[in-house]
């Protein structure tokens, strides 16, 4: 029997280059091309992109849109409007961040995409802490690989050596927390 980790990879890298099924766009509500990780998925994807998210209009905090990837390797970009930190009151915000990761999970294997890469939702411009951000994400992807098995592999691109690390300690918890050493 596979582990959910099995079907995880955590890797440093850019995320418009990922020869994966789908990838995951940090959006905002209006589906607008912004700065960060979406800047670059619209520059690498071409102004089509634009257009389709223009048409589709608005995505809620949350939830998950997805469109083609046009000139990106990939056939699906997911669009998931992470939440901005500071807003509530720090539960709802993990709330929301995890229902990105999960909803995203869901649309990929509704589409038939069986590998799926994200960034680091929310930790750029939107200001959640990474490493609580890195907790929740891990979970959540925990629980969208056990409600899709169709999905093959979860890819989280980390921009930088630093968030690689971050994403890798909490892995490092998560698996702990699961499978405590047996006491002496
Ligand atoms: P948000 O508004 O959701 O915070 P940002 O785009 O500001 O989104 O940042 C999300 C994360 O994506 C940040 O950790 C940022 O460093 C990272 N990032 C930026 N460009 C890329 C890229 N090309 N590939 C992967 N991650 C990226």
């Amino acid at each position: 029997m596979t582990r959910w980790h099995d079907r995880l990879t955590i890797v440093e890298g850019d995320i418009t280059r990922q020869h994966v099924d789908a990838i995951v766009n940090a959006a905002n509500e209006e589906l607008r091309r912004g700065g960060g990780v979406c800047g670059a998925i619209h520059a690498a994807a071409g102004p089509a992109l634009e257009r389709e998210c223009r048409q589709l209009g608005f995505c809620g905090t949350g939830e998950a849109v997805s469109t083609r990837g046009y000139d990106l390797p990939c056939k699906l970009v997911i669009h998931t409007v992470g939440p901005i930190w500071g807003v509530g009151a720090g539960e709802r915000e993990d709330e929301l961040l995890a229902s990105c990761y999960r909803e995203s999970i869901r649309l990929a294997a509704d589409r038939g995409a069986d590998t799926i890469a994200f960034p680091s939702i929310s930790t750029g411009i939107y200001g959640f802490p990474i490493e609580r951000a890195a907790g929740v994400a891990l979970a959540a992807i925990r629980a969208g690989l056990q409600d899709n098995p169709e999905i093959r592999e979860v890819r989280l691109v980390c921009w930088s050596k630093g968030d690689l690390a971050v994403y890798q300690a909490a892995l490092g918890r998560a698996l702990r927390d699961e499978d405590p050493p047996a006491a002496s």
